[in-house]
């Protein structure tokens, strides 16, 4: 685990800061000691930071206390929810500097409007607390990823997460109505709003939409609900290659009309690594196709969904692009069928450290893409091994490699994510189709940043934080 170091001099200053805080804000806010190490941890386990403190809210008044106490110390303040994200943007990179303001203590639904279809939420919430809670009144939150029983709603608005219904319901920025925002000065924006339309002037929400934190301390989100489907039908089909994963989802976006609510590719190794992940996981088939495709179909009222998957799987196995499948016949089943997909996050975390990629390139070029990279990588790093899934349907791969036992595994990452880089850049991709740039993708992002792009950036940024109090060392340096 490669670790963030103070400086030894600082360590009499960082005790000053902490008293300071305890005496402003009180010590059931301020957490010291060894305690503050989890909230310092990125989620894989390879860095293990520190920060003068974490300081927990409760309210968001106590987050403007909080902020407004960081800023008379001098003290810049890190922002964090569920601490999942996978580029370090919750991770404090100058420990005698900074304190994280975890929002975990906030976590109250403050209204929910069934009629409106939405409710504002406190954003401290765990998603899938907040997906449960809103079932419980027929209405769907469809924000759904691997991380949801740990992530806080307050962090996804951050990331403008996206996960494995977005190509039916669309990335974070596209469910929320309103914010509430502690700004880098301590004011507070007031954007709660729960209107469906309104255009008065610059939507300013936008800007701490993706914004990871750098502007200001998401406090509460309206979001938008749905009425919860009533049938859900799931699928796992093996097939011959990406290639014909590519052409099976153009046919189910034209066969199954608006109601396909996820569309995830897996290679073989997929059952192997879930199965390292979550050894009690019963694999419903053997790995011995190429490519893998789990699918699920939604929908309520009149449409018979669970027809409408076995007519569609009849009509892939006739067109020779499934070899062979499974519909789940149960909620159980489903529920194990997508656990296979979450298994295998959890089965490349235990291979130890390893490129994790974020990638997005055209959906019409995604499989010439992946075998592109993955034969450049076969070639210079045959010890290595390429684990390709994810998104697909929405041109969003994890291009993930797993280092070979020859050689340095730093350098090895090195060089895959150089590899791969460099055809994306070709492909006119993204480095990040998702989880953000945070501090691990920092250099990457501002090598491909035009000169007016960093403008910008910067004239925003130095717009709303121009004493940088948030999350410095996250996204650009400035
Ligand atoms: C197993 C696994 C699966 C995942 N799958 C997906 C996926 O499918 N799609 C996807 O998009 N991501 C995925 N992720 C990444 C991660 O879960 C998302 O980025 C998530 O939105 C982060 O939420 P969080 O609460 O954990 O945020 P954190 O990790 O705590 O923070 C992330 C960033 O947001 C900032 N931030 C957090 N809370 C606030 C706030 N209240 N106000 C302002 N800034 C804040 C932080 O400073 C940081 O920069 C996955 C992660 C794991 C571990």
């Amino acid at each position: 685990m490669d670790a963030i170091k103070g400086h030894e001099d600082k360590s009499e200053t960082r005790a000053e800061f902490v008293q300071a805080l305890e005496a402003r804000l009180g010590c059931e806010i301020v957490v010291t000691g060894t305690d503050v190490a989890v909230y310092c941890r990125d989620w894989h386990g390879d860095i293990q930071s520190d920060a003068v403190a974490v300081l927990r809210p409760r309210s968001t008044a106590e987050v403007q206390d909080c902020v407004r106490a960081a800023i008379d110390l001098g003290l810049q303040v890190v922002p964090q929810g569920g601490n999942t994200g996978l580029v370090l943007g919750a991770v404090p990179d100058a420990p005698d500097r900074q304190v994280v303001v975890s929002l975990e203590r906030m976590t109250k639904i403050r209204s929910l409007d069934a009629d409106n279809f939405s409710a504002v939420v406190e954003a401290g919430i765990v998603l899938e607390d907040l997906k449960e809670k809103v079932a419980q009144e027929g209405l769907y939150f469809p924000l759904a990823l691997g991380a949801q029983g740990s992530c806080r709603l307050g962090g996804n608005v951050a990331t403008n997460a996206g996960g494995v219904n977005v190509l039916r319901y669309g990335m974070t920025r596209e469910l929320l109505l309103g914010l509430e925002v502690v700004l880098p000065d301590g004011s507070l924006f007031e954007g709660l709003n729960c209107l469906r339309k309104d255009n008065r002037g610059i939507d300013l929400k936008q800007l701490f939409i993706g914004s990871e934190g750098t502007l200001g301390i998401i406090t509460a989100v309206s979001v938008k609900l749905l009425p919860a489907p009533e049938q859900v039908a799931t699928a796992l089909l093996a097939l011959g290659s990406l290639e014909d994963a590519m052409t099976l989802y153009r046919r189910a976006r034209r066969q199954c009309c608006d109601l396909m609510s996820a569309f995830e590719f897996m290679p073989p190794i997929a059952f192997e690594l879930a199965k390292e992940g979550m050894p009690d996981l019963v694999l419903p088939m053997q790995a011995e196709y190429p490519a893998y495709v789990l699918m699920e179909l939604s929908g309520s009222g009149l449409v018979d969904i669970d027809d409408l998957m076995v007519r569609f799987v009849e009509f892939a196995f006739e067109e020779g692009l499934a070899l062979d499948g499974v519909i789940a016949t149960s909620q159980a089943q489903a529920r194990n069928l997508w656990l296979i997909r979450e298994g295998m996050n959890e089965g490349q975390a235990k291979r130890g450290k390893h490129l994790r990629t974020d990638i997005s390139v055209p959906l019409s070029r995604m499989a010439e893409f992946v075998s592109e990279v993955e034969a450049k990588i076969g070639t210079e790093m045959p010890d290595a091994i390429c684990v390709s899934y994810g998104h697909v349907g929405d041109g969003n791969v994890h291009l993930n490699v797993l280092p070979g036992s020859r050689g340095d595994v730093d350098e090895q990452i090195y060089c895959a994510k150089q590899i791969a880089n460099e055809v994306l850049d070709r492909y006119n991709g993204s480095i990040s189709a998702e989880h953000g740039i945070g501090r691990l993708k920092k250099d990457d992002f501002s090598q491909r940043l035009t000169d007016v792009h960093r403008r910008l950036l910067e004239s925003v940024r130095s717009a709303i934080d121009p004493a940088l109090t948030m999350n410095r060392g996250c996204q650009i340096d400035l």
